[in-house]
C-alpha cells in the first residue's frame, strides 16, 4: 500500500505534538496558535503535552503527602493556568473556564484523598499525572478559539484504550483505532481541529492510565497511526538533531534528515531528544516524523525517516558520519573468570546477575578470560559488585564517557576508523574499550571523562 495516498474515509492529516516548554505559558502558547494556524490547509491533529513542569509537580502531591505542601502546589497550578485562561477573550473565557474548574476540582479532590491514603498506588499515580494534559488541552483549546480557529477538545481516554499496566500502559491498536475513527475522523470532516491530550489513556475498566514519562510522543505515533497521517511534527524547544552538542562545539550544524535507526542511537548514545521507541510505530508505517523548534519556527529542523534509502541526498556525502554523540557518567567493571563455571557458563552467569540486579548494560568487550563492560554510575551498586566477585575477579573504574559516532554505511568505510585513530592519536587521547559491529551504524568507544570535550571538538572538525 502506497503510504502516502488517502485512505478511504480518512482525511490526509498532519499531527502536530507540541511538548511542555512549548505551551509553557501565554506567550509560547500563542507561538503555538500560529505554527497551527499555517498548517490548517493540511487537517492539523494537535496532540499537547502538560505546561512545563506540571507533570513533576502532580507526581510531587503523591510524594509529599502533607497538607500545608500540597496547598502550595495546587495553588501554583492554579495560578499558572489562570494566567494563560485570563489571556483569552471574554467570552472564550467564559466558555473555558467552568470547565477547567470541574478539572481543577477533581485533582482537588483526588488530593484530599491521597493525603488520607497510607499507601498510594501506580493506578493512583497515573490518575494524579492526567491533570497536566487534562489541562493543558483546555487551554490550547481556549487559545485557538479566541483566535477564530475551529478546535475542540478531545480527553484521549476516550480514544486510547491500553492495558492495565499504570505507568507504562500498552495499547490495544485496534479498538484505539476504532475510537479514533469514530470520535476524531468526523471532526477533521467538519474543518475543526481536535487537541488532544497526550500520555493518557484508558483500560478496559476505564480507569485513567499513562503512556510512561515523555509519553506524549508516543500519543503522536498512536494518532498517527490510527489516522494514516502524512507526517508528525513534535514541536520542542530545541532546533532538531545536531551533528554534535552545541556546548561542546561551536560549530555544530542540525541534522537535516536521519534514518530512524540513526536517530535511535543517537538517542541510546546520550542525544535526549525524544525516545526511539515512541515513534517506532509510525516510522513502521513509513510516516516521517518532524522535529523542529516551536521558537524558530521557520527553521527546517530534522526529519526522521523509517528508511535511510530515502534519503538519497546524502548519499554521496563523503564520509559517512551523521552525527558524534556521547554519553558521560560511565563506569567500566572488569571481569576476569575464576575458571569455576567452565568455558560456557560464564558469560551466561554474568547478565544473569546483571539482569537479577536489574542493571542495564552498555557497551561490552570480551576476550577469553575477561569481560569489560559499561554501566551508568548511577546503577552502580554495592550488591551487584558482591554478586560478581563470586565468579570472577572484579575491577571497577568510574569516570568514562560512550562516544559514538553514528551514521548510516559508516561500518564498511575503513576511512572512518582511519580518522577516528588519527585524531586520538594526534590528540593524545587512549581509548579504554572499542565496539563496533554489533551495529552497523555507529562506531563506539570509551575513553577518560577529562578527554571527552576535547574528544568531541577534535572528531567534529575531522568528520564535519
Ligand atoms: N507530561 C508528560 C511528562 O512530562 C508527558 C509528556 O510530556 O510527554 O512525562
Ligand atoms: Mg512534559
Amino acid at each position: 500500500m502506497q503510504p502516502n495516498l488517502p485512505r478511504e474515509g480518512f482525511f490526509m492529516s498532519i499531527i502536530l505534538k507540541f511538548g511542555g516548554t512549548s505551551v509553557a505559558n501565554t506567550t509560547a502558547i500563542n507561538q503555538v496558535v500560529g505554527i497551527i494556524r499555517r498548517t490548517l490547509p493540511k487537517n492539523p491533529v494537535v496532540i499537547t503535552s502538560a505546561l512545563a513542569h506540571v507533570t513533576n509537580l502532580l507526581l510531587s502531591i503523591a510524594e509529599f503527602r502533607q497538607k500545608v505542601a500540597v496547598e502550595k502546589i495546587l495553588r501554583d497550578l492554579k495560578k499558572r493556568h489562570w494566567e494563560v485562561l485570563r489571556s483569552f477573550k471574554p467570552h472564550i473565557q467564559a466558555k473555558i473556564e467552568p470547565l477547567l474548574t470541574e478539572e481543577f476540582l477533581e485533582l482537588e479532590r483526588l488530593a484530599a484523598r491521597l493525603l488520607q491514603k497510607s499507601n498510594v498506588t501506580k493506578k493512583d499515580l497515573d490518575l494524579l499525572a492526567s491533570f497536566g494534559e487534562r489541562f493543558s488541552s483546555w487551554l490550547l483549546t481556549g487559545a485557538l478559539l479566541s483566535q477564530k480557529i475551529p478546535a475542540q477538545r478531545v480527553d484521549s481516554r476516550e480514544l486510547v484504550v491500553t492495558d492495565s499496566n499504570f505507568g507504562a500502559a500498552e495499547v490495544d491498536f485496534e479498538k484505539t483505532r476504532r475510537n479514533f475513527a469514530r470520535k476524531i475522523s468526523p471532526l477533521l470532516r467538519r474543518k475543526i481541529i481536535p487537541v488532544i491530550t497526550g500520555f493518557i489513556g484508558r483500560n478496559h475498566k476505564g480507569n485513567t492510565t499513562t503512556l510512561g514519562r515523555g509519553g506524549s510522543d508516543y500519543s503522536a505515533a498512536i494518532t498517527a497511526v490510527c489516522l494514516h497521517a502524512k507526517e508528525i511534527q513534535i514541536w520542542k524547544d530545541i532546533p532538531g538533531f545536531m551533528t554534535a552538542d552545541p556546548r561542546v562545539v561551536k560549530t555544530a550544524r542540525i541534522i537535516p534528515q536521519l534514518s530512524f535507526q540513526e536517530a535511535a542511537e543517537l538517542s541510546y548514545f546520550g542525544a535526549k531528544l525524544l525516545h526511539p521507541k515512541t515513534i517506532h510505530p509510525a516510522v513502521a508505517q513509513n510516516i516521517p516524523v518532524r522535529i523542529l523548534n516551536t521558537f524558530a519556527p521557520d527553521n527546517p529542523g530534522t526529519i526522521i525517516y523509517g528508511k535511510s534509502s530515502l534519503r538519497q541526498a546524502q548519499a554521496d556525502k563523503s564520509l559517512p558520519v551523521m552525527a558524534i554523540a556521547y554519553k558521560k557518567g560511565i563506569t567500566i567493571m572488569n571481569i576476569s573468570s575464576l575458571r569455576m563455571l567452565g568455558p560456557y557458563g560464564f558469560l551466561e552467569e554474568l547478565f544473569r546477575i546483571f539482569a537479577a540486579h536489574r542493571v542495564p548494560i552498555d557497551v561490552v568487550a570480551t576476550s577469553e578470560v575477561s569481560v569489560s563492560m559499561t554501566i551508568e554510575d548511577k546503577t552502580y551498586n554495592a550488591g551487584l559488585i558482591g554478586a560478581l566477585q563470586k565468579i570472577g575477579m572484579v575491577e571497577v573504574r568510574h569516570g568514562h564517557v560512550i562516544l559514538s559516532l553514528v551514521g548510516t554505511g559508516l561500518k564498511n568505510d575503513p576511512r572512518v576508523e582511519a580518522h577516528i585513530f588519527e585524531v586520538f592519536r594526534l590528540a593524545k587521547i587512549p581509548t579504554e574499550m572499542i565496539s563496533k559491529g554489533a551495529s552497523s551504524i555507529n562506531f563506539t568507544c570509551i575513553i577518560e571523562e577529562k578527554f571527552c570535550e576535547k574528544a568531541v571538538r577534535a572528531l567534529h572538525s575531522k568528520f564535519f
